[in-house]
């Protein structure tokens, strides 16, 4: 039989140790929110692969989905072949994006590589080089999303220098003292010290800040950005990598706020566990790069783009947006009453959108000092109990919700449960 601690000893002698894992144990089986480890160990999983489960581990659908495109073919490369699956996964993207106007969508890979594309494409339509993005914002770990990215430890340490034209304003974050007024205050400035409006492509954030703690955007603050937007001519993104396809109740969070972007990244749950990303768009700015401009060798892969149409259906059928909106409000109730029974004064600010939810440990509520030691020791004994937990934010003392939106109550209730039973473990 394989044992955890074997597996782990060959990990760390053949895998950097820069690819880290949340958890010590190691897969064999996983089905909708529970996984079982090679000692067959069961976990309830409330990180869904980093909110890319929103419809489950090895949905029906999606399996069945991916395993009949397998049997007509798996690759063939879109820039050599095309195939129907990535065309019809672009239509119905770009009928499910904000927006009433013409869309189109350049399907790639991994998240990292749609915001690589989202920028490059505002570049060559714009024929502007600058690109604002936001404090605690995270875009991926190449290194223009890198640069991107406003949080050093861990990603950006010791890999710069980073590309050239990317600049940095303050996220809204009231708790920290920085009003909406205050961060587009500081944008105005921004455009009077270093990046001149007419010399900026692109201003990109996302709607919930994912790494960086499940901070929602503003609904004021996305108005103001659409305003400062089409005065000076730049382009608007919005990173729903994390936050999309119903993880906040709605397909695109932005959605919440009104608010119609001009460029969308997304890629997680959109396929339900298959590798598959895109960036949505205007028509005229997604045509601006000429042909052989864009792509790569595995872009919009066959399987994932099956697998992909598969998920977003059940997102459809299985009403996951109203389920989202419900679980979040589930989740908003049960960490207030366990907060207040279990470990009073040190579980606070509970926010988010819809499921997309997180919760801080803090030191006291006086002080709300974060809590980093207190959160790695609840993930920790939540794991021993058999509950699968992430953290998120700057200082690592937020809790996030990405539990599969297809988790049934009971399976909700009995990892509500081991958190409680864990936090109890932890502050003891
Ligand atoms: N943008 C956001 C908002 C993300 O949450 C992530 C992944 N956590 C990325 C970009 C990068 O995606 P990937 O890891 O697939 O490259």
């Amino acid at each position: 039989a394989k044992s955890n601690a074997a597996l782990l000893a060959r990990r760390e002698a053949a895998v950097p140790r820069g690819v880290a894992s949340a958890a010590p144990v190691f897969a064999a089986h996983a089905e909708n929110a529970e996984l079982w480890d090679v000692e067959g160990n069961r976990f309830i999983d409330f990180a869904g692969g980093i909110a890319v489960l929103n419809t489950g581990h090895r949905h029906p659908a999606v399996v069945a989905a991916a395993k009949a495109q397998e049997d007509h073919y798996t690759h063939t490369s879109f820039q050599v072949v095309p195939y129907e699956p990535y065309v019809a996964l672009a239509e119905k993207l770009n009928a499910l994006a904000p927006g009433d106007f013409a869309k189109k969508t350049l399907l790639v890979t991994t998240g990292a590589e749609a915001v690589e594309n989202a920028i490059k494409i505002a570049r060559a339509h714009t024929k502007r080089p600058g690109v604002i993005a936001f404090t605690g914002g995270y875009h991926g770990r190449t290194l223009m999303t890198l640069g991107l990215t406003g949080k050093v430890t861990p990603y950006k340490k010791d890999v710069g220098p980073f590309p050239a034209d990317i600049f940095r304003a303050p996220f809204p974050d009231a708790r920290q003292g920085v009003t909406v007024d205050d961060a587009l205050k500081a944008l105005e400035t921004l455009f009077l010290t270093d990046a001149d409006p007419s010399r900026v492509a692109a201003i990109i954030l996302e709607p919930v800040l994912g790494e960086g703690g499940y901070h929602p955007v503003p609904n004021e603050m996305w108005q103001a950005l659409r305003a400062i937007c089409d005065k000076h001519g730049i382009l608007l993104i919005s990173d729903e990598i994390q936050a999309g396809f119903a993880r906040t109740g709605k397909w695109f969070a932005i959605e919440h706020s009104g608010v119609v972007p001009d460029l969308i990244s997304c890629a997680k749950s959109m396929a339900g566990g298959y590798p598959v990303a895109g960036v949505i768009g205007r028509a005229d700015v997604m045509d601006a790069l000429a042909p052989g401009g864009l792509g790569g060798t595995y872009g919009g892969n066959p399987v994932a783009c099956a697998a992909a149409l598969a998920a977003i259906e059940a997102i459809e059928t299985e009403g996951l947006l109203a389920r989202s909106t419900a679980l979040g409000e589930t989740f908003r109730t049960r960490f207030a009453e366990i907060g207040a029974r279990t470990a009073p004064y040190r579980m606070w600010d509970i926010r988010g959108l819809g499921a997309m939810l997180a919760v801080e440990f803090v030191t006291d509520f006086d002080t709300a000092t974060p809590d980093a030691a207190l959160t790695k020791s609840v993930i920790a004994h939540a794991l021993k109990r058999g509950l699968i937990l992430l953290a998120c934010g700057m200082h690592g003392n937020a809790l996030r919700i990405m539990v599969p939106l297809t988790a049934s109550d009971a399976i909700i209730e009995e990892g509500l449960a081991i958190f409680e039973a864990a936090l109890a473990d932890a502050i003891a």
